[in-house]
Order: structure tokens, then C-alpha cells, then sequence
């Protein structure tokens, strides 16, 4: 299975070069209750517990780990990048 998600140190790590860039990112995590790929919904937001509001299950990203997906700036290299592949 491939990885996905990362230590939040280090996940913490490469978001603030990002938003340090002028991006944003958005925190996203495998929901430990369904399964399901949860994107969180507060910009530049890191969190160490993942709330998934349709199952309401709270995730320790702590434990699982997270990733993220980034914006970056209209001038910048590229428009949108994502630090993961869709599945
Ligand atoms: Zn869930």
C-alpha cells in the first residue's frame, strides 16, 4: 500500500515553506473510523486531531499521520500542486 501520509512534523515542515511561498494548503488525513480521505476545511490549519464530520469520528493524526494539499500563488511556478496522487 502506498503512503500517503506523513509524521505531522514533518507534513508541518514543508507546509510552512508553502504558505512562507504565499500558498496555502489545506490539511487532509484518512479518516481512522470509515477510511475515508478527509480534507480539512480551515486554510493553513494543521491539526493533531482530525474531526470527520460525516462520521464524526476524531482521528489522532499524531499516531496515523496527515498530509496536505497545496496552492500555490497565480505567479508562481505552478497554479496548484498537491503533495499527493489522486487514487
Ligand atoms: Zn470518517
Amino acid at each position: 500500500m502506498k503512503q500517503i501520509d506523513f509524521p505531522l512534523i514533518e507534513v508541518e515542515e514543508t507546509a510552512k515553506d508553502v504558505i512562507a511561498k504565499g500558498g496555502f494548503i489545506y490539511q487532509k488525513w484518512t479518516c481512522a473510523g470509515c477510511g475515508e480521505r478527509v480534507t480539512g476545511n480551515v486554510k493553513n490549519g494543521l491539526f493533531i486531531k482530525g474531526h470527520h464530520e460525516e462520521c464524526g469520528h476524531v482521528t489522532d493524526l499524531l499516531v496515523t499521520g496527515c498530509n496536505y494539499v497545496a496552492f500555490m500563488p497565480a505567479n508562481a511556478r505552478s497554479v496548484q500542486q498537491s503533495t499527493e496522487t489522486k487514487q
